[in-house]
């Protein structure tokens, strides 16, 4: 039977997007090779809103979450966590000798304007780190505004961990000022996991051009530098398979419609949460929760291990609260191909198991 994922990545990928993954090898050094990547750039640069450059890394998004702050933080980094991506966002500083600090929000509230501002007005910050939809807990950070705080410091280089909404939800990277935007193949994107893809500014190439130990596989600098010189190729072998679903993914996307698809995605998440405050409640802030994925509240205690395997038997499966909230939480994706009727079948199905 056909797996139905309502997990946060990896998602279901449509079949004619997989066969695209079995195309035949081309030189990564060719000149089909450059006009791959530069035509995945241009429909990437649509998605982001963005005239930055686009790089591609074969990695999921950790990598370039690590290369961003190894790369482009001089003198020290503000992380600003609201759950379990931004804790790791301020581990993947400090193990890599960067100097930073963390200013955490309690799980379930988003990091406000008013942080970002009091953080940056010390003056002792040149990165900043923010995560915009957080999967540990489905809030939405309200990036819009801690955008406009940001203009205030104009030196701050500003990197956004997009991996669990680009592609779901609008996010304009040039009207925001986000200096390098980072996201992964198999969330809202819908493709398989092994690649993940930013956008950087010039202001984060130039404070990159400062730092010295950037490491190697992750040096953005030298990603950069590599695809201006070679015209769009990269210093080691990219994974040529998920460019060309990813050249492809990206038409169809384009051709559902970048309105179309953020409202789809806007509808699920209204349905998803109209369902989890009737039957259970929500556990993030309402204000700000995700377009998505939704965290449930597990206020009647159910099994939710149990309620997977249960599931399982029709082809379903949802996602345990992420560390601590295990069973106190699941959560309900609804990104990339789902659609609404896809996600009232699954609730459907739920409601029959639990007797709701
Ligand atoms: C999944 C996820 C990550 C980690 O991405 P990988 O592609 O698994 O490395 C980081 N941040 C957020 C918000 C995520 O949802």
């Amino acid at each position: 039977m056909q797996k139905k994922l309502f997990i946060p990545g990896p998602v279901n990928v449509s079949e004619d997007v997989l066969k695209k993954m079995a195309a035949p090898m081309i030189g990564h050094r060719s000149k089909d090779a450059s006009t791959l990547q530069r035509n995945i750039s241009e429909k990437i640069m649509k998605l982001m809103y963005t005239k930055n450059q686009i790089m591609l890394s074969t990695s999921s998004g950790s990598g370039l979450m690590e290369g961003a702050v190894r790369s482009c933080t001089q003198k020290r980094a503000a992380i600003f966590s609201i759950g379990a991506f931004g804790d790791r966002w301020y581990k993947m500083a400090t193990s890599n000798g960067v100097p930073a600090d963390k200013f955490s929000s309690e799980w379930g509230s988003p990091t406000t304007a008013k942080m970002v501002d009091d953080a940056l007005s010390t003056g002792k910050y040149d990165l900043i780190t923010i995560t915009h939809n957080e999967t540990s807990t489905g809030v939405m950070n309200p990036v819009e505004e801690i955008a406009e705080v940001l203009k205030k410091y104009p030196e701050v280089v500003f990197c956004l961990d997009t991996v669990s909404s680009l592609g779901g939800t609008k996010i304009e990277i040039d009207t925001l000022g986000v200096d390098i935007c980072i996201t992964s193949t198999q969330k809202c994107l819908g493709l398989p996991p092994g690649m993940s893809i930013c956008s950087i500014s010039e202001k984060a190439i130039e404070a990159a051009k400062k730092v010295e130990n950037r490491g190697l596989y992750f040096d953005l600098l030298a990603m950069y530098e590599c695809i201006i010189k070679k015209d769009h190729q990269y210093p080691s072998t990219p994974s040529l398979s998920h460019m060309f679903a990813l050249d492809y993914q990206l038409d169809k996307i384009l051709e559902e419609g970048l309105e179309n698809r953020f409202m789809r995605h806007k509808e699920m998440a209204n349905y998803a949460r109209r369902w989890a405050k009737e039957n259970f409640d929500l556990f993030a802030d309402e204000s700000y929760a995700s377009n998505t994925l939704t965290t449930v509240r597990n206020s009647r205690n159910i099994s939710v291990s149990d309620l997977n395997k249960k599931l399982e038997k029709y082809g379903y499966t949802i996602s345990n609260g992420y560390g601590n909230l295990k069973e106190k939480t699941f959560r309900i994706a609804h990104m990339a191909e789902t659609t609404l009727d896809d996600l009232k079948e699954l609730l459907n199905t739920i409601g029959n198991i639990l007797n709701l």
